[in-house]
């Protein structure tokens, strides 16, 4: 029969591993790893650290289209976005597009321009796009991160899949109506004097 100083010792073995295990987030007990580490914002998506990405355990990255790329009035683009893209790809990150746009050309015409594939309309929050994207990238919740402009959409659909989310701020555009009144619940306004691109579609022909 066990001493009750010989159970205590294992109990107590037993606690300081799972202590060490928590605190270093350790994928073994199930915690999400390090994704406390990730920005909640950021003003573009060229200004989030791919580098950072990584070390957080990030490997794969569902983007939204409109108003994180280019404006939903194709006047904008986000500054240095497709380089960013490029030099993620590089670092070994893949991509998924899930647009809640209606004018499925224009999801196709970026999917391609960016060599990424996509879905829409991809009915936002509801998972089964998002859940779509992960299998596509044959990833886990854990690896994946949504960056978008939208709470609502964007944020609602990373949680309720158990990814991490990015907020970047929304493109400038005509406002809907509904933005009028909930916008900036769910939106973070383009930080005044940041930089910004004129979208000119000759130069994508
Ligand atoms: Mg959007």
């Amino acid at each position: 029969m066990r001493q009750p100083k010989d159970v205590f010792r294992k109990l107590s073995r037993t606690f300081t591993s799972w202590l060490r295990l928590r605190i270093q987030g350790d994928d073994r007990l199930g915690f999400k790893r390090n994704l406390h580490r990730l920005p909640r914002q950021a003003d573009t998506l060229a200004s989030i650290e791919i580098d950072w990405l990584k070390t957080c355990g990030i490997q794969g990255i569902i983007l939204d289209l409109d108003n994180t790329i280019v404006s939903e009035d194709d006047r904008y683009l986000s500054p240095r976005a497709q380089e960013w893209i490029t030099q993620a790809k590089l670092a070994g990150l893949q991509f998924f597009i899930l647009s809640n746009g209606k004018r499925r050309y224009r999801v196709k015409f970026w999917s391609h321009h960016l060599d990424i594939p996509s879905l829409s309309p991809a009915k936002k929050p509801f998972p089964p796009a998002f859940r779509h994207a992960m299998a596509h990238m044959q990833l886990r919740a854990k690896h994946v991160v949504v960056i978008g402009d939208s709470l609502h959409t964007d944020f609602v659909g990373a949680w309720l899949c158990g990814c991490s989310y990015i907020q970047v701020a929304t493109l400038p555009h005509p406002p809907r109506w509904w933005e009028k009144l909930a916008g900036k619940w769910v939106q973070q306004p383009y930080p005044p004097g940041h930089e910004i691109w004129e979208f000119d579609v000759t130069k994508y022909r």
